[in-house]
């Protein structure tokens, strides 16, 4: 009885040509090679073209073959978004040799932690990230080479892609006879990514060829996804580290898109972009439709191209999606709600269906329920309760943490994602709330539990808590609930101050620091959270 809310996704329209992500792209490339550009940087204005890609990614392939890794060794990318990015990754693809991505923007100690579970052998960074590159090959005697993507002369003795091309590839190889490696696809690790998981600390999701092929069939599809001819333009602002851009960028090569790359939000030449390379399609987060319906300078700009906007990473709320329509009238705005444990993108708005507000409907060969998450029992439309995922994008697993896997993948192969929700009669599914250890500021992942870890580590801070601040901008900002310890003292911008020295820009106290006797924790010793909530709650009333 209960099946019957059981909800499968459609049957997808496309499937991709090849049976592993390695020849998928490699077949892509190959019939997009007269393609002019494939990428252009908007802050370098570097241009990368299909054939040029193709070259390059296989070249590197050889090379890293030759230079000693095979199927299984894991190699990283700790790079701003760029026209090169994805040249590592497809290499992986080609080789099975599994790709970490690296958020660019962590601090040393957050990548030392991620490095430490993934032990990539070698590190692809760009001139921003090399410093912090060469801090984990001074610390981890695992990383043996680090390779420099975005410049072509050596700089610190270290590599750059062309150098390493050079000196490892045979010289009379030749990319249109390059064939893949084929793997088993379903057990195969094409990516490691990060992600906090519902329990906080930082985790490494991994994820198969077979989760990202499906994906990417998701990002094909017809009635989840508007098709544009070759050579269309789509803005690529999301951080190529993170499931969803990646995913998209991925995308968007298979489509034979002009990609236009930005390395982070700059206002005036977010809009210059728009208009210059006349953006059809782009996928922002949440604030950037603030950002769209409500800042002047957006009134200079002639953004007509712009037709379809995708939202992702945090709730978009339906009040935004209306302004954004009133605003530009000829915009379809479409959203898409997944985890990094999913591949990203499992439930996607329908281009002709979903209603405004809505997350979306259940995504080709994904299936979902929603549960109460104290009994396990399967809802009906309207009952709010977790959302749970089953299907070809949920994750291998975490890796070296088969204990984190368990708790949220059941033995039925149900993922728990810590989010709630519900879907309505139409089968169309919103998103409520969170019963998951996990803030999100601008669609960036802030872990309560980690920032506690750091907190802790002050010699005046006894015990803390964690709490989130809704916020109209970002939608929500850490606190902290601060206990000083007996006999010491510590103000509220020493406290910010000494997170600010250890964690990446999202995760700074920005919704304050409140100083409190005590932590509620539950009969294990654990926050509870509930009680932490209400305390913060009445504390601002
Ligand atoms: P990440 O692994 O960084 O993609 O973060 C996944 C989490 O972001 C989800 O479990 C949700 O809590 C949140 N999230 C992602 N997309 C949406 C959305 N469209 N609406 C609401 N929350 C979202």
């Amino acid at each position: 009885m209960e099946d019957q809310f059981i909800i499968h996704g459609p049957e997808p329209t496309t499937f991709l040509e090849g049976k592993t992500l390695g020849n998928v792209f490699y077949n892509a490339l190959l019939k997009q090679q007269h393609l002019p550009v494939a990428m252009v940087n908007v802050h370098s204005k570097e241009t990368i073209s299909y054939e040029e890609i193709l070259t390059y990614s296989s070249q590197l392939a050889q090379s890293l073959y030759n230079w000693g890794l095979s199927t299984n060794d894991v190699i990283a990318i700790c790079s701003e978004n760029s026209e090169r990015y994805c040249i590592p990754v497809l290499s992986g693809f080609y080789t099975g040799i599994a790709v970490t991505l690296l958020n660019n923007n962590y601090t040393e100690r957050e990548l030392s932690n991620i490095t430490e579970l993934a032990e990539p052998t070698i590190i692809f960074c760009s001139l921003n990230t090399l410093n912090k590159i060469l801090f984990l090959k001074n610390k981890y005697d695992f990383i043996k080479k680090i390779i420099v993507l975005n410049d072509n002369s050596e700089v610190l003795n270290v590599d750059s892609l062309k150098n390493f091309i050079d000196n490892n590839c045979d010289k009379d190889f030749n990319a249109k006879l390059f064939q893949p490696t084929p793997l088993n696809s379903d057990e195969q690790t094409a990516l490691i990514m990060c992600s906090s998981g519902t329990t906080g600390v930082p985790k490494a999701v991994e994820l198969t060829h077979t989760n990202v092929r499906i994906r990417l069939i998701h990002s094909q599809d017809t009635n989840f996804t508007p098709i544009f001819p070759f050579s269309a333009s789509v803005l690529q602002l999301m951080p190529m580290y993170h499931a969803l851009g990646l995913s998209m960028t991925l995308s968007y090569i298979l489509s034979g898109y002009r990609i236009v790359i930005m390395e982070k939000f700059e206002p005036h030449l977010f809009l210059d972009s728009i208009q210059t390379y006349k953006i059809i399609y782009t996928i922002l987060v949440p604030p950037l439709f603030i950002f769209l319906t409500k800042n002047p300078i957006v009134l200079n700009y002639d953004l007509s191209s712009l037709k379809y906007i995708g939202s992702g990473g945090a709730p978009l709320k339906k009040e935004l999606c209306e302004a954004t329509i009133a605003k530009f009238e000829s915009i379809t705005i479409m959203q898409g709600y997944g985890l990094t444990e999913c591949t990203s993108a499992v439930i996607i708005s329908q281009l002709t269906k979903s209603k405004l507000g809505s997350i979306g409907n259940v995504g080709p060969l994904v299936t979902a329920k929603v549960i109460n998450p104290e009994t396990g029992k399967t809802l009906g439309p309207n009952e709010i309760g977790e959302l749970c995922f089953k299907g070809a994008t949920v994750m291998k697993g975490y890796v070296k943490n088969s204990k984190a896997t368990e708790e949220i993948i059941d033995k039925d192969g149900w993922l728990h994602s810590g989010d709630v929700g519900y879907f309505d009669e139409d089968r169309d599914f919103f998103i409520v709330d969170r019963l998951k250890d996990l803030i999100k500021y601008k669609g960036f992942q802030v872990s309560p539990s980690e920032l506690e870890q750091v907190l802790l580590e002050h010699s005046s801070i006894q015990d803390v808590g964690i709490v989130s601040v809704a916020d109209e901008i970002a939608g929500e900002l850490p606190a902290a609930c601060v206990v000083v310890r007996p006999e010491k003292q510590i103000t509220e911008n020493e406290v910010k101050d000494f997170v600010t020295d250890k964690v990446s820009y999202p995760k700074y106290l920005r919704g304050g620091v409140y100083f409190v006797n005590s932590i509620p924790k539950n009969n294990t010793g654990k926050i509870d959270r509930k009680e932490l909530k209400k305390m913060f709650e009445a504390l601002r009333s």
